[in-house]
């Protein structure tokens, strides 16, 4: 129950901040992708929507999930619907006097708009929608005490699980093999589930900067990359280790160094008031003092939460400040085709002062197995 208390008053705080963000033009919003749903009412189910007018707002879903959102939801109305919640929504807030309602036209489809509109009223139809983008998606950016926590637990299994991968890897055990392990571990430890399919890619896989696990053998001598996540209380871990199996040869020592000094130099740059794009600098300098930048295909990080990728993007020339709260990662990688990539990978917050990193339990130093 206290639980359920703490839960309703960080959804309240951030519907009104929400509310306080809406633009002039539109009186209300109508919300339907799921993380911001969850995040704006604690709602976990798939199909619901979150309709806010002035100074009233209403959780809809349909009967499948009457109980599930009576046990999540609280300090909001819940309105069940037969059919789509979304459909329902626009009615009910049409019934509350809202003319103009805003909806986050990048995560929107042309078909679920046109469904929204069927449900209101002729006369409403024309100009009732307003397109906006990501009103919800900015505010999720910065996490709550109760967020950051989340993070650091989940962020704190993938480390056990990293060590967990460790002890299966051998030449000749399959990429697949390792995969299996390490999520079946997850399951164990109590994860809802990964974040993103696992990536194992060994020896010239490991070039692939998406390698996903295949059933190719772990090498006798040669890299491999582990890039994985759990999912803890509907947050996301992100993190990525690379190893070497067998003794390495002077070139994939001194790659492996580079990226992990820009890995180093990504994570020592992060503080509030430093913009994405001089993150991104930190790391890709030195990437092209070893002049190994032309290698480093993606931006430097990601912002994680309820949703594996989400804002800000740490990338080259991006202006948006960090700001205390914020959870990002820090992953550049090297990728030389047909040869070998490295890639090291730490999630970390954003700190008043600088940065905590929350993968800090898996050493990043030169393992070799
Ligand atoms: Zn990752
Ligand atoms: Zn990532």
């Amino acid at each position: 129950m206290a639980r359920k208390m703490f839960k309703m008053r960080n959804t309240m705080r951030r519907r009104r901040a929400l509310a306080a963000g809406l633009e002039a033009g539109a009186e209300a919003l109508l919300v339907t992708h799921p993380a911001d749903v969850r995040w704006l009412s604690g709602f976990t189910g798939s199909s619901g929507a979150v309709a806010m007018a002035k100074g009233k707002a209403a959780l809809l879903t349909d009967g499948r999930y009457t109980s599930q959102a009576k046990a999540e939801v609280g300090g909001l109305r819940v309105v069940i619907c037969k059919g789509s919640p979304g459909a329902f929504a626009a009615e009910w807030l049409a019934k509350q006097g809202v003319r103009r309602c805003g909806f986050d036209a990048s995560v929107t489809s042309v078909a679920m708009l046109e469904g929204w509109k069927k449900a209101l009223p002729g006369k409403l139809r024309r100009g009732f929608f307003v397109a906006t983008s990501g009103l919800v998606a900015r505010l999720r950016e910065v996490k709550d005490a109760d967020e950051i926590a989340a993070m650091r637990a989940a962020a704190a299994m993938g480390c056990a699980l990293f060590d967990g991968a460790l002890t299966m890897m051998e030449p000749g055990v399959p990429e697949s093999n390792v995969a299996a392990g390490l999520e079946f571990a997850a399951r164990m430890a109590g994860a809802e589930g990964m974040s993103f399919e696992t990536i194992v890619a060994s020896g010239p896989r490991s070039a692939l900067p998406h390698g996903r696990a295949t059933n190719a053998k772990l090498p006798r001598r040669g890299f491999v990359t582990l890039d994985f996540g759990v999912v803890l209380a509907g947050y996301c871990s992100d993190m990525t280790r690379t190893i070497h199996l067998g003794r390495p040869n002077q070139r994939k020592w001194d790659v492996y160094h580079s990226v992990l000094e820009a890995q180093q130099a990504g994570v020592a740059a992060v503080k509030p008031g430093v913009t994405c794009g001089e993150v991104d600098e930190a790391a890709r300098s030195v990437l092209r003092k070893a002049k190994l930048e032309k290698w480093f295909l993606h931006s430097t990080g990601h912002g994680v939460g309820l949703e594996i990728h989400e804002g800000p993007r740490v990338a080259a020339k991006q202006v948006q400040k960090l700001s205390a709260g914020m959870v990002i990662t820090i992953e550049p990688g090297v990728y030389l085709p047909g040869e070998f990539g490295v890639r090291i990978e730490d999630t970390v917050v954003v700190t008043d002062s600088g940065c905590e990193v929350l993968t800090a339990a898996s050493p990043k130093v030169w393992i070799e197995l």
